[in-house]
């Protein structure tokens, strides 16, 4: 087990990639802080004591300072360190052209997914310092790396404030021995992005979808989970501020399709 003994916050580990994570690290011997907004923190933090791991269920919201520092405090005092952060928790935001999205739609998403993962590593960051050690992990997205997605203004944004982000203070907390690196997923099968897509009313041929990724299929969950783990452990001590792609090879496609329509035009 890679992260025997350490102690992992996971944010938005209600549901989705977040659960998973929280598994994972679980199983790989880590004692977890299940963080969600919603009372499902606690049946996640439920199935890890199935799984014979530790586990403290805190509901929190990311984007409340208050509520975040109550947190950090009530995992120090049952866990007595952080080792590793993982920035999961986020939204979709409107699916809606830029003249339509409203004032506090923007607000929201910038409020979730960008200024979340600065307070709650804020508050984590003097936890880390003091042990100068510490894995900080971003969940960002390729909407904020490579590909653009339609009608995701707010959401690409926030995923590309979140690289600049994880790029900047892995220079800052480096010397404290605190690594800081960001993940990219491509299509991952959850709410969000199964569940919530048919709500509003949209299909999805998933067909097409796995035709177009290199290794024919959508991701999962545990796609996430699994390279998380890797970057939490000991095995990623020298890697610092790099932003990892876990999307089945589907914006290799997307950028390499970029030169044959541009030499097609010439
Ligand atoms: P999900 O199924 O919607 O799960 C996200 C979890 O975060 C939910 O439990 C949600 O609670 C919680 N949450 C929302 N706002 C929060 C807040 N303010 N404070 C604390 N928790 C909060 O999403 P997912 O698909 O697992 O995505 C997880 C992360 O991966 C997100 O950052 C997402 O942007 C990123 N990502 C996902 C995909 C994909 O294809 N799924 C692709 C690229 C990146 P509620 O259910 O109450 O909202």
């Amino acid at each position: 087990m890679r992260l025997n003994g350490k102690v992992a916050i996971v944010t938005g580990a209600g549901q989705g990639i977040g659960r998973e994570i929280a598994l994972c690290l679980a199983r790989e011997g880590a004692r977890i802080a299940v963080i969600d907004v919603t009372d499902k923190a606690f049946t996640v933090a439920d199935e890890i004591k199935l799984l014979n791991g530790d586990s403290v269920a805190i509901k929190c919201d990311v984007t409340n300072w208050q509520e975040i520092n109550n947190m950090v405090n009530d995992v120090v005092g049952k866990f007595g360190r952080i080792d590793v952060l993982v920035n999961n928790a986020g939204i979709r935001g409107p699916r809606s052209f830029i003249t339509e999205i409203k004032e506090e739609e923007w607000d929201e998403v910038i409020a979730v997914n960008l200024k979340g993962p600065f307070l709650v590593t804020k508050a984590v960051l003097p936890v880390m310092i003091k042990q100068k050690k510490g894995k900080i992990i971003n969940i960002s997205s390729i909407a904020g790396m490579i590909s653009g997605l339609f009608g995701a203004l707010p959401y690409s944004a926030s995923k590309a404030g979140l690289v600049g982000f994880t790029r900047s203070l892995a220079v800052e907390v480096g010397s404290y021995g605190i690594n800081v690196n960001a993940i990219c997923p491509g299509f991952i099968a959850t709410e969000m992005s199964l569940g919530k897509v048919d709500k509003g009313g949209h299909t999805v041929d998933f067909d097409i979808f796995r035709n177009e990724v290199p290794l024919k299929r959508e991701g999962k969950p545990e796609d996430i989970a699994n390279l998380v783990a890797f970057l939490a452990s000991d095995d990623a001590n020298y890697i610092t501020g790099q932003i990892i792609v876990c999307d089945g090879g589907w914006t290799l496609r997307l950028v390499g399709q970029h030169p044959v329509k541009f030499y097609n035009n010439r």
